[in-house]
């Protein structure tokens, strides 16, 4: 079993999207271990994506992450990072599989509804960065 950093960023909470990405995720087998939301900061926006740092859309994607609140999920499955990725679809929409996250509602290459962790370092540093071990329910 492996745990993965999930968001439905400000687009997807601001457009009624929250039900509809919990819906995909818990018919995939992801279980929720933790969810609440939270309105980050820009700060607190640029620490989060700050592997991005110095890229073109750091300044854009960390203002839009700032604009509203998100849904911050920890979830865990079977080879979990890689099965919430493919349900999320490629970054760019217009590249997104049919059937994905972002194929189907994503309107922009930086509104693109839903954030997923792309590694296992980059999952514990993510976790880390909006739970608590107490936070997190386990079996
Ligand atoms: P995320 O990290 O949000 O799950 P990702 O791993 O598919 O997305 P990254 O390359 O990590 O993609 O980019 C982080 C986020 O920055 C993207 O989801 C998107 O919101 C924004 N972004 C990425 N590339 C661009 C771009 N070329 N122009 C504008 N925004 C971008
Ligand atoms: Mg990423």
């Amino acid at each position: 079993m492996e745990r993965t950093l999930a968001i439905i960023k400000p687009d997807g909470v601001a457009r009624g999207l929250i039900g509809e990405v919990i819906r995909r995720l818990e018919k995939e087998g992801l279980n929720i271990l933790a969810i609440k939301m939270i309105w980050m900061t820009k700060k607190q926006a640029k620490g989060f994506y700050k592997v991005h740092a110095g890229k073109p859309f750091y300044e854009s994607v960390t203002d839009f992450m700032s604009s509203g609140p998100c849904v911050v999920m920890v979830l865990e499955g079977e080879d979990g990072i890689n099965a919430y990725r493919k349900l999320m679809g490629a970054t760019n929409y217009k590249e997104a599989a049919k059937g994905t996250i972002r194929h189907d509602y994503a309107t922009d290459i930086e509104k693109n509804v839903v954030h997923g962790s792309d590694s296992p370092q980059s999952a514990a540093f993510e976790i880390a960065y909006f739970f608590n071990e107490l936070e997190i329910f386990r079996e």
